[in-house]
C-alpha cells in the first residue's frame, strides 16, 4: 500500500512498524462547540483509512484525543454562563452523538487532555531540564533553536520566520519560532499545580502525549486535517525529537479542507454548518459519499447540490441489492464471496486511498447485482460482493433495514410529497389542515413524526 507522506512529499509504501499491526493517532476535536462539517470529513477519512487497514486483516489501535482544556473552551464558559467543566462535558457528549450519527466506528481509545495531566507537567518538564523549553514569567517555552531538525515536516525554516514575525509580541519568547508548553493561567481560569506555578497545558504537548501512551515512542501513522501540519504537529514532532531522538509517526497524512465560497469552513470565520444541522438535512452515508467521491487530498467545495447526487448515487447502491436480496441475508455469504473486483477494489485504495476509484469499483458491482439478464447466483455473488467492500467505506450500516422496507418507489415519493404539503401547510400556520393530513396518513399505518428540522415519515408494522 503507498500512502502520501507529508514528511517526506511523495507516496512511500507502507510498512508498519509490528506486521499485521497499525498504530494510528489522528487528532481529534477541542470540544467548545458543536463540530462542523469540515471537521466531519477529517473523521471521516481517518474511520476510512482505520476500516481499510482492518479489511485488510491489520489489527488497528487508533486513539483520537479529545483536548478539553483550551482558551476557546475558557472563552465559551464565559459566552454561555456556565462552567467550563461543563462546558466540556455538554460538547464531548455532543461530539459523541454526532460522530455515531455520523457512522464513524469508535476509534480504540479516546483519552482526555485532563486526564494525562501528570504525564503532561512531566513531559514539559523533562524538555526543561534537557535545555529544550526555558521558563519565563510562569510560561514554558519550547526553544526552536534548539533543535537543528526544526521545520521539517512543514518546509518553513526558522529564519522565514524570524522575518515573519515582527507582528508577534511577545518579550518572553528568545525567538519567534518558540512555542508554549505551558501557559501560566489568569485568575478564574482553570488551573494545574506545575514545577513552574499554576497554569495549563499547550495543545501541542498534550497531543504527544495521548499519542504516545497508548502507540509508543514511534507509532505508524499521524493523521489531521492540513491545517494541522503547521504548527501543531510540527510542534509535536520537535517535542518528541528532542526526548527520544526518533520520530514521532513514521507516515503523516493530511487531509485537505472543505471549502464554503472557496474559503476553508472554520469556526473564526463563522462560514460553518455544524455537523449536526447536515445530518439533518440528508442521510449520514450521502455525506460520506459526498467526502469519499474525491481524494482525501484535494479540497472540496461545500455544494448542496453535490450532497444531493451523493444521496441519490448511495439511494441506487442499495437499490441495486434490494434487487436481489432480501433482509434475510447472510453474513457468512458477504464473508466468503469473491470477485475480480475486490482486487481492484484493493489496488485503488492501496494507492493512497483512492476512494473515488474504489466507489467506481462499487458501481460495477452494482450493475451487475441488478442486472437480470444474469444469472441470479451470480447477481447475488456480485451484491455480497458490493456489501463486504461498501463496508469498507463505512457504507450499509442500514443494510437489514433497508433491504425490509419493501415500499414501493413510487408510494414513497407520494408519500414524500404529501409530508411536504403538510410542511407547508404548517408554515401558513394552517393547523386543521395540517392535522388532517396527519390524521389521514395514520389511518392508513403511516405515523409522521415532527422535529424542528422537518417531519419523517414510518409505517406501522401490521
Ligand atoms: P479542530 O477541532 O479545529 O482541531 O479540528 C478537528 C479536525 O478537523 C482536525 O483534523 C482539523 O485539521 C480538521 N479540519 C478543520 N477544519 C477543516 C476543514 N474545513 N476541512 C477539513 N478538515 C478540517
Ligand atoms: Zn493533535
Amino acid at each position: 500500500m503507498k500512502i502520501y507522506n507529508t514528511m517526506s512529499r511523495q507516496k512511500e509504501e507502507f510498512q508498519p512498524l509490528e506486521p499485521g499491526r497499525l498504530k494510528l493517532y489522528a487528532c481529534g476535536p477541542t470540544v467548545y462547540n458543536y463540530f462542523h462539517i469540515g471537521n466531519a470529513r477529517a473523521f471521516v477519512v481517518f474511520d476510512v483509512l482505520r476500516r481499510y487497514f482492518e479489511h485488510l486483516g491489520y489489527e488497528v489501535i487508533y486513539v483520537q484525543n479529545i483536548t478539553d482544556i483550551d482558551d476557546r473552551i475558557i472563552q465559551q464558559s464565559i459566552d454561555e454562563g456556565i462552567s467550563f467543566h461543563d462546558v466540556a462535558a455538554k460538547y464531548t457528549k455532543a461530539y459523541f452523538e454526532d460522530c455515531a450519527a455520523l457512522g464513524l466506528k469508535a476509534p480504540s481509545v479516546q483519552p482526555k487532555a485532563t486526564d494525562v495531566m501528570p504525564e503532561i507537567i512531566a513531559l514539559i518538564d523533562k524538555l526543561v531540564q534537557l535545555g529544550n523549553a526555558y521558563e519565563a514569567g510562569g510560561d514554558v517555552y519550547f526553544a526552536a533553536q534548539t533543535l537543528p531538525q526544526y521545520g521539517a515536516l512543514s518546509g518553513k525554516k526558522l529564519d522565514d520566520q524570524l522575518a515573519g514575525a515582527r507582528v508577534e509580541e511577545n518579550a518572553q519568547k528568545r525567538h519567534p519560532a518558540d512555542f508554549t508548553l505551558w501557559k501560566k493561567s489568569k485568575p478564574g481560569e482553570p488551573v494545574w499545580q506545575s514545577p513552574w506555578g499554576e497554569g495549563r497545558p499547550g495543545w501541542h504537548s498534550e497531543c504527544v502525549v495521548m499519542s504516545q501512551k497508548y502507540l509508543g515512542e514511534t507509532f505508524d501513522i499521524h493523521g489531521g486535517g492540513v491545517d494541522l501540519v503547521f504548527p501543531h504537529h510540527e510542534n509535536e514532532l520537535a517535542q518528541a525529537t528532542a526526548i527520544t531522538g526518533k520520530p514521532l509517526a513514521n507516515y503523516w497524512m493530511h487531509n485537505g479542507f472543505l471549502n464554503i465560497d472557496g474559503e476553508k469552513m472554520s469556526k473564526s470565520l463563522k462560514n460553518f454548518f455544524t455537523a449536526r444541522e447536515i445530518l439533518a438535512e440528508y442521510p449520514a452515508e450521502a455525506i460520506r459519499f459526498f467526502f469519499l467521491s474525491k481524494h482525501y487530498r484535494s479540497p472540496i467545495d461545500f455544494n448542496r447540490e453535490v450532497i444531493e447526487e451523493s444521496d441519490r448515487a448511495v439511494k441506487t447502491l442499495y437499490a441495486s441489492l434490494k434487487s436481489i436480496l432480501s433482509a434475510d441475508f447472510s453474513e457468512d455469504e458477504i464473508a466468503s464471496s469473491a470477485n475480480c473486483l475486490s482486487s481492484e477494489f484493493d489496488a485503488a485504495m492501496n494507492d493512497d486511498l483512492n476512494t473515488a476509484k474504489a466507489i467506481a469499483v462499487l458501481f460495477e458491482l452494482a450493475k451487475s447485482a441488478r442486472n437480470e439478464k444474469l444469472h441470479d447466483e451470480l447477481r447475488k455473488n456480485n451484491a455480497y460482493m458490493l456489501i463486504k467492500l461498501g463496508r469498507v467505506l463505512g457504507f450499509f450500516q442500514n443494510l437489514r433495514a433497508e433491504l425490509a422496507d419493501r415500499t414501493p418507489d413510487l408510494s414513497r415519493q407520494l408519500i414524500d410529497l404529501i409530508v411536504a404539503y403538510r410542511m407547508d401547510a404548517r408554515a401558513a400556520k394552517d393547523w386543521a389542515a395540517s392535522d388532517r393530513i396527519r390524521d389521514d396518513l395514520a389511518r392508513l399505518g403511516i405515523e409522521l413524526k415532527d422535529s424542528r428540522e422537518g417531519s419523517t415519515w414510518t409505517i406501522k408494522e401490521k
